[in-house]
């Protein structure tokens, strides 16, 4: 491996200046290997951001089974370890590009990561750190894997069924982008958006039942004197505002009922797909619980073959109910789900 030269000097973490508690070392290598598996998965498309986090967990756990103390990077550093030949003085710009494309896939796939750790029982997760510089010159930000202990969650870990899955919430969610403001933190039911939300579901059942109950009358008492041809185009317009109404109101009072549901398509970029449209309750600042409608995708490992689990509707076999179908057998591997334990059983 290339980095196994390193002849740059690297600055040693002093282990004192991490707080109360640290990872014992067996924690950080399985903190690392479990980094490795869920955040460089060998199928992922291999982006410079995707080397970059690999070199600095391979490097890290390298050294750990070598016995050698944590280091942090600089960008030179960083450049040899991911196999990119650029000058020392060059890297620092070639990283800082690299570095927030990253940094977003990092932030989008943080929860899963806290899942899969949480689903292992261990106590600490290993992720990429940029230390901002000191400042002045020569100084340069340096790279690092940190370990952070995992925050506590209300609700216990169910211990995994025979045979079952283990879901965790999963990446990119790339909302439309006329919803991107609304949504992208999650659409929290208090205030203005409490009444937007029921406007949408009471004021569009008000305006659809309106309309048909107006073209209704028009039907029944104007019927004689209307030529055939206009009573047809009567008979369509109906029928499209009983479908638009089906079509927009559905996703709403399916939410309320199910609590999390399909994300329907309108709401998603055209690039996403497994997505769902959850109604999570959040503990907010004074102790009560606001609910948050958000875009989530949760996916699983299926155990039977390996490839990937989504989530889909579970149509007439599986009525009312949120189902996972492995990508590669989705008609025989299919799994239930369990929003609070995220954990299902194999339903074949
Ligand atoms: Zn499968």
């Amino acid at each position: 491996m290339a980095h196994r030269n390193l002849s740059i000097q690297i600055k040693s973490i002093d282990a004192s200046s991490s707080n109360d508690s640290s990872p014992t070392p067996a924690e950080e290598e399985a903190a690392l290997e479990a980094f490795l598996a869920f955040f460089c998965r060998p199928d992922d498309r291999e982006t410079w951001a995707l080397k970059v986090a690999r070199a600095l967990a391979e490097t890290a756990l390298e050294r750990l089974r070598d016995g050698k103390q944590r280091a942090e990077f600089n960008s030179a550093n960083v450049a040899e370890m991911a196999g990119h030949t650029v000058a020392p003085e060059a890297a620092t710009s070639w990283l800082s590009g690299i570095w927030s494309k990253l940094k977003r896939s990092l932030d989008e796939r943080e929860p899963g990561m806290q899942d899969t750790i949480r689903q292992a029982s261990l106590p600490y997760y290993a992720w990429p750190r940029k230390a901002a510089s000191g400042g002045g010159a020569g100084h340069s930000s340096t790279y690092a894997m940190d370990f952070i202990r995992l925050p506590e969650v209300e609700g216990e870990t169910a211990p995994l069924p025979p045979g079952g899955i283990a879901y965790v919430r999963d990446v990119t969610l790339r909302p439309a982008f006329w919803v991107r403001p609304l949504v992208e933190a999650g659409f929290a039911l208090k205030g203005w958006r409490r009444y937007l939300f029921l406007g949408y579901g009471l004021g569009g059942l008000a305006f659809v039942g309106g309309l048909l109950i107006l073209l209704w009358t028009i039907l029944t008492t104007q019927a004689t004197r209307l030529p055939s041809g206009e009573i047809f185009t009567l008979l369509l317009l109906a029928g499209m505002v009983a479908w638009a109404g089906y079509t927009f109101l559905r996703p709403f009072w399916r939410l309320i009922d199910l609590r999390i549901i399909m994300a329907p398509d309108a709401l998603l970029s055209l690039r996403e797909r497994g997505v769902q449209l959850e109604a999570a309750k959040d503990p907010s600042e004074d102790g009560q619980s606001v609910r948050i409608i958000r875009l989530v995708r949760y996916s699983g490992r299926c155990p039977i073959c390996g490839e990937i689990v989504h989530l889909q509707d579970g149509r007439t076999e599986f009525p009312g109910r949120l189902v996972g179908r492995c990508d590669e057998h989705p008609a025989e591997h299919v799994f239930s789900f369990d929003r609070h334990t995220k954990v299902g059983k194999p339903l074949r």
